[in-house]
């Protein structure tokens, strides 16, 4: 019921009906139209939080580590061992989400994720490929671009910018993000002594890095760069957000090596350096290791899980070449089709790519280069022509490749 000149005051405000509006009269109170909007925009906001919060996820759809596995290997050649380790991390890290809203004692810790492994071998593939596959706002940065506070470069609360950014500056939704630090050894101590020099982008950066992954309430600059005073700053809370951390870490084979040989010494010393596989030293990867690279235990200690990927082989290659549902073949496939042409590749084609791709040391990332070079004339050719078909022959690559400046791809 509607009241008016009564005298009735809002059980809310306390103002009289002669102040507002409308008063609406309840069983036991009244209320004014200002405090029905008032608690109109209570509940939208509280209700929104609610909603976003519940991610659509309960514990019995959450995608299983198996799922996401099979998920990842759709995209991503080999690499089983980072493949379960990213699976289960991601499968704990949506638990620890669902387990937030319950009111359980015991709560889980997130286990942030460092991954080795030398340059082109899917690091980042696989960062990727799991993006695709999360219902978490998800953003790669690259750690080369950051320096400490104060220093020409990127301020280290910047990461938590771009993720800010993909998820619409919604904070609660960032705040249960995924972000992956990609090249994280190029913030390694730049050497074992302490310098004159400061080492802002190593140490520095490594320093500021801590607060990030141990969980604090971060001010992010909205626009990212560099802070100012005058800026107004977003509170994060990184509590939540799991940090996967990629880097090649190049040479880190010797430091695994020395310590392999520095520890297999007594009755067992010759038994075990013969177990060792020493074209792949990465699978033996400890902590330590990463110390003696140059980073800091602290935050070493901060990523829990340690793994590794494997050097290409020749196999692996070639299966990245037409085995992933969007493989290099197949996406040339596709930009053919749509010319109405059938395009199809002769198996030793696909071998002497591989091929060049090991004697140019130019690993998976110097397979689509090749395939190019070799694909680029015809490429140009073939939508003006009336060919319906188009077979590539051993013959026609290697020409194509010898024509193509190959000195060029070898520096690529
Ligand atoms: P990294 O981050 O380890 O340096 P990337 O993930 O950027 O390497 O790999 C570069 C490219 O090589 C990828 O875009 C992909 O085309 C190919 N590639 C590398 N490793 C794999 C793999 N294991 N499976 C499929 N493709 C791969």
């Amino acid at each position: 019921m509607v009241s008016k000149n009564t005298g009735h005051r809002c059980s809310f405000c306390g103002r009289s009906d002669k102040e507002v509006q409308l008063m609406i009269t309840g069983i036991d109170g009244y209320i004014c139209n200002e405090c029905v909007e008032r608690a109109n925009e209570i509940c939208q906001e509280a209700l929104k939080t609610v909603s976003q919060s519940k991610l659509g996820l309960d514990l019995k759809t959450l995608p299983k580590p198996q799922e996401i596995k099979d998920f990842l290997d759709q995209y991503v050649i080999g690499q089983d061992e980072a493949k379960r380790y990213l699976s289960v991390a991601v499968y704990n890290h949506y638990k620890r989400l669902l387990q937030k809203m319950g009111d359980d004692e015991v709560e889980i810790e997130k286990s942030n994720i460092i991954m080795v492994g030398a340059t082109g071998t899917g690091k980042t593939l696989l960062a990727r490929t799991i993006a695709k596959f999360l219902s978490v706002p998800f953003t790669i940065v690259d750690a080369t671009v950051l320096t400490e506070a104060g220093y020409v470069g990127e301020d280290i609360e910047s990461i938590l910018t771009r993720l800010l950014q993909v998820a619409d500056y919604d904070v609660k939704a960032a705040e249960r993000g995924i972000v992956f630090i990609d090249e994280i050894d190029k913030i390694a101590r730049k050497g074992d002594n302490p310098s004159i020099t400061r080492d802002v982008s190593g140490e520095g950066v490594q320093q500021g890095l801590l607060k990030l992954l141990e969980g604090s309430i971060v001010n992010v600059p909205p626009q990212g760069g560099r802070k100012h005073p005058e800026q107004r700053m977003i509170a994060v809370d990184t509590k939540n957000i799991l940090f996967i951390c990629g880097g090649a870490f190049d040479g880190i084979e010797r430091k695994i090596a020395q310590r392999l040989n520095t520890h297999v010494v007594g009755y067992h010393a010759v038994e075990n350096a013969a177990k060792v596989d020493k074209d792949n030293m990465m699978q033996y990867i400890a902590p330590q290791d990463l110390k003696a690279f140059g980073l800091i235990p602290e935050i070493i200690g901060r990523m829990p899980i340690l793994t590794y990927l494997n050097p290409l082989d020749r196999t692996a290659l070639r299966n990245i070449l037409t085995e992933p549902k969007n493989s290099i073949t197949k996406q040339y496939i596709k930009l053919f089709e749509m010319d109405g042409v059938k395009l199809s590749f002769n198996d030793d084609v696909l071998e002497y790519v591989v091929d060049k791709a090991i004697e140019f040391k130019l690993g998976a990332r110097g397979l689509r280069s090749i395939v190019e070079a070799i694909m680029m004339d015809v490429m140009f050719d073939l939508p003006s022509s009336k060919k319906k078909t188009f077979t590539v022959t051993l013959d026609y690559a290697k020409s194509q490749l010898e024509k193509a400046n190959i000195s060029r791809l070898q520096n690529s």
